[in-house]
C-alpha cells in the first residue's frame, strides 16, 4: 500500500471548530455577517495588538483593499518585497500601479532598508507618487520593520505590512506587523492557522479600518435604497468560516510551539552535514517557522531539486523556495533594487515538510531521506 502522503503544510484542527461552526447554523447566522465574525476579529484585533481588526475572504484582498484606501493606481509605484509570493503583489496591478522590487537582506530575507532607500531615494527623484511600501514577512518571520518604517517615514510613505506568512511571529516582542499604518493576514489552507480560506486587515487607524469595512461590502452609501457614488467589492469574511477561526485561534501558541520543534529537530539532525544551513534568525525576531527553509551549498553534493525529488520518491511534499518575483515573467520590465540575494536564496533552498501533525515517525523519515542525498 501506497504510504499517505506528507504535506508540505496541511491545515491542522484544533477540535473546537466545529463547535463554532455548529454555533454559527444554531443561531443562523449562516448570513455573511453574525457574532462569530465579531468575535473573531476581536481576538485577532487582541492578539496582533492593532485596535481594529476586519474579517475579509483572503489576504490578497485585504492588501487591494488596503491599497485601494491609500489611493493607489495608474502612475503610482508600489514598492514589493521581490522575495515573495504572487498575491503579495497583484493588488497593484488590479489598481494599475506600477510594483518595484528590492531585495531581501541575509539577516532575515526579508526587505532590506538599505536597498529600500535607494528605490525612494531613486522613485523621488523621479517625481514619482509612491502609494505604499508593502514588505513581506516570509515563511513567519517579521521583517526589521522599525528600520523599514524609519526609511519610509522620511519620505512620507506609508507602510503596510503583508504579514499573511506570520501570524504568531513576533518581532521586538511585538506582533509581526504592529507598527506600520495596517498589516494584512492570510488564513489561506496552508498557513499557520485556516479558515479554509480567509484573511484580515489590522490597523490603529480607525477611520481606515471602517473604509476598508465599507469597501469589503460594495461601498454602498447610507441610504436605504442602494446608493454609490463608487465601487467596492465583495470581500466580508463569512460568519461560518470565522467560525473555524476561533477555533484555530485557540491552538496557535500550541502550533507555533510545535512548529519551532520541528525546526529545532530538522537542524539538530541535518545542520553538521556538509553545505547545510537554515533560514536565519536575527535577535529581534521570534519567527513561527511556518516552514522549515534549508540551504544547500555546493559541498552537499546535490542540488535542491534532487532532494526534491528524492522525497517525492517516498511521497513526501517539498517545494523551492518562492521565486523572487523580479525573475517572473510577468515582472520582466519591473525595477529591482538589489536581486542576488533572493536569486540565491531561489537557487540554494527547499522548503522542508512542515506539518504540525506530523508523527515523529514522519520527521525521522524525512531526515533518513535527506541524510541519503548527502555527498
Ligand atoms: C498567502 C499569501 C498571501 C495571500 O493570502 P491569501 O489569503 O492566499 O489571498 C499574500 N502574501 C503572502 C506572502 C502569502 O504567503
Amino acid at each position: 500500500m501506497e504510504r499517505k502522503r506528507i504535506y508540505l503544510s496541511p491545515p491542522h484542527m484544533g477540535g473546537t471548530e466545529l463547535d463554532q461552526v455548529h454555533r454559527a447554523f444554531d443561531s443562523n447566522f449562516i448570513a455573511p455577517l453574525g457574532p462569530q465574525l465579531a468575535e473573531f476579529e476581536q481576538r485577532f484585533s487582541d492578539l496582533s495588538g492593532f485596535g481594529h481588526a476586519v474579517g475579509l475572504s483572503s489576504g490578497t484582498g485585504a492588501l487591494h483593499l488596503a491599497l485601494r484606501c491609500l489611493g493607489a493606481g495608474e502612475g503610482d509605484a508600489v514598492i514589493f518585497s521581490t522575495l515573495t509570493f504572487i498575491g503579495s503583489v497583484t493588488p497593484a496591478l488590479f489598481l494599475g500601479a506600477e510594483p518595484v522590487f528590492v531585495d531581501s537582506d541575509t539577516e532575515s530575507w526579508n526587505m532590506d532598508p538599505a536597498l529600500l532607500e535607494q528605490a525612494l531615494d531613486r522613485l523621488a527623484a523621479e517625481g514619482r507618487r509612491v502609494a505604499a511600501v508593502i514588505p513581506t514577512d516570509i515563511y513567519g518571520q517579521s521583517c526589521d520593520l522599525d528600520a523599514i518604517l524609519e526609511v519610509s517615514g522620511r519620505h512620507g510613505v506609508p507602510v503596510v505590512c503583508d504579514s499573511a506568512e506570520a501570524v504568531g511571529a513576533l518581532y521586538k516582542g511585538r506582533h509581526a506587523g504592529k507598527g506600520a499604518l495596517a498589516a494584512a493576514y492570510s488564513f489561506n489552507g496552508n498557513k499557520i492557522i485556516t479558515t479554509s480560506g480567509g484573511g484580515m486587515l489590522c490597523t490603529d487607524d480607525e477611520p481606515l479600518a471602517e473604509r476598508v469595512r465599507w469597501f469589503s461590502q460594495q461601498a454602498r452609501e447610507p441610504e436605504p435604497h442602494y446608493e454609490h457614488n463608487t465601487f467596492g467589492y465583495n470581500y466580508r469574511l463569512s460568519n461560518v468560516l470565522a467560525g473555524i477561526g476561533l477555533g484555530q485561534l485557540d491552538v496557535l501558541p500550541e502550533r507555533v510551539r510545535r512548529k519551532r520543534e520541528i525546526f529545532d529537530f530538522y537542524r539538530a539532525e541535518l545542520g553538521e552535514l556538509p553545505g547545510v544551513d537554515f533560514m536565519p534568525e536575527p535577535e529581534w525576531s521570534t519567527a513561527t517557522r511556518w516552514l522549515t527553509v534549508m540551504t544547500l551549498d555546493g559541498s552537499f553534493g546535490v542540488q535542491p531539486e534532487d532532494v526534491r525529488l528524492a522525497l517525492e520518491e517516498f511521497n513526501i511534499e517539498s517545494r523551492p523556495v518562492w521565486k523572487p518575483m523580479h525573475m517572473q515573467p510577468l515582472f520582466a520590465s519591473s525595477r529591482i533594487y538589489g536581486g542576488g540575494v533572493s536569486e540565491d536564496l531561489f537557487r540554494r533552498g527547499l522548503c522542508l515538510p512542515s506539518g504540525t501533525a506530523m508523527s515523529e515517525d514522519d520527521l525521522a523519515l524525512i531526515v533518513e531521506v535527506i541524510k541519503g542525498c548527502a555527498a
